[in-house]
């Protein structure tokens, strides 16, 4: 077995540079109580990489990553870049590149809440008492926002703008298997969401998505409109446990999920491809307005290197490590200031809540 791997790190913009360092400590911590050694080394990407040499992905980094098991990001993006043109040189555009490199076509996100966090959460503590684990399986590479044409014309003396929504089979059937893994691994369950009520697309992801099932008969297969799953998840967050959707409604659903959990500081991601370990980073932004103070919330970032264990590892134990030092330290009541309630004692900044983590992972029998 592999026990030596390459992981790109890209900090990028705002806030990344904060937590990245954090997120690199956990995961070299981790993986050393398995045996499993990591080499980083870092690249430039979005606003700091536009600066630095006028592309938000240069080739330099698209080198790094495609040479790297895996590929470890902050977050891109700030106020400074927002107006740059041509604006595929804006940070997002970076983000696009390297998932378009990497053949990251299914973003997996789980969103779970812990139970000493209950009281954060966008919902009534009843609904969400007893926590609740969820994954979502986004499709990420096709969808509205590839489709060609993608344009504006004029029509009758008007403008009109046009995006395409387009999906094949082999591109539904790729994700579906992703989805149905992930239900074979935990409570086999899976709800496919679409809209296939209204549009062609989702009609061709119903018939598809059926057609992978056939391959995972233990597995119960819940079809369910968007509009509906976006109540639903409000409604009664716990009846979920694999969410498989398209890229554009998985884009605001599994935002709008995030909510529930209380704060975006806590969630990771895994963008997953067949050819590559993949695309691992926290779900938030580089958050400008609290860059540089050194009060981010690392945890979201720290479970990524969980995530990059499980993934690119094949080391979940390292993944369960991780997840089991971060719920440790919330239980013992610790709080970075995202999620701080009045009266809390134990504030942590930056640093100090990475400190907690790596010296609790140290410490753990394994
Ligand atoms: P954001 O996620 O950066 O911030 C939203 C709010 O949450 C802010 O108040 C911020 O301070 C807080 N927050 C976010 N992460 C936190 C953390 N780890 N600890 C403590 N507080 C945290 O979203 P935004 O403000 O909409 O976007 C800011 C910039 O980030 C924009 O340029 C946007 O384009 C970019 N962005 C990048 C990504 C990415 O890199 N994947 C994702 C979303 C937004």
């Amino acid at each position: 077995m592999k026990k030596s791997y390459k992981i790109a790190v890209l900090p990028g913009d705002g806030i990344g540079v904060e937590i990245i360092p954090q997120g690199v400590r956990a995961l070299k911590a981790a993986a050393a109580k398995f045996g499993i050694e990591i080499e980083t080394e870092e690249g430039l990407i979005g606003g700091a990489a536009y600066d630095a040499t006028g592309s938000p992905f240069p080739e330099e980094t698209a080198k790094l990553c495609a040479a790297a098991d895996g590929v470890f990001l902050g977050a891109v993006g700030g106020p400074k870049w927002d107006h740059v043109e041509p604006s595929s040189n804006r940070p997002e555009g970076g983000l696009f590149a390297v998932r378009k490199l990497l053949g990251a076509y299914a973003n997996l996100r789980p969103v779970f809440v812990f139970d000493t966090l209950a009281e954060n959460a966008a919902l009534k503590t009843e609904r969400v008492a007893g926590g609740f684990d969820i994954i979502f399986v986004r499709e990420l590479t096709s969808g509205i926002y590839f489709g060609k044409p993608k344009e504006r014309r004029e029509v009758n003396g008007e403008i009109v703008a046009v995006d395409t929504c387009a999906y094949s089979v082999s591109e539904i059937k790729r994700v579906a298997h992703k989805a149905f893994k992930q239900a074979m691994m935990r409570k086999k369950l899976l709800h496919s969401v679409d809209k296939a009520n209204a549009m062609e697309t989702s009609r061709l992801w119903r018939e598809t998505v059926a057609e992978v099932a056939k391959e995972y008969p233990e597995v119960t297969l819940i079809n369910m409109y968007s509009d509906n799953c976006a109540m639903q998840l409000l409604r009664d967050p716990k009846q979920f446990d694999v969410i498989l959707t398209d890229n554009l409604f998985g884009d605001i659903l599994s935002d709008e999920a995030s909510m529930l959990s209380g704060s975006l500081g806590l969630l990771p991601s895994a963008s997953l491809s067949d050819t590559h370990g993949g695309l691992y980073e926290p779900i938030h932004g580089s958050a400008p307005d609290i860059a540089g103070k050194g009060i981010a919330n690392p945890l979201a970032t720290i479970l990524c290197a969980g995530l990059i264990l499980r993934n690119v590892c094949n080391c979940p134990k390292g993944d369960e490590l991780v997840f089991g030092v971060v719920k440790s330290i919330l239980d013992d009541g610790y709080r970075t200031i995202d999620i701080a309630k009045e009266g809390d004692t134990k504030i942590l900044n930056c640093k100090e809540a990475g400190d907690l983590v790596v010296e609790r992972i140290n410490a753990a029998t394994v």
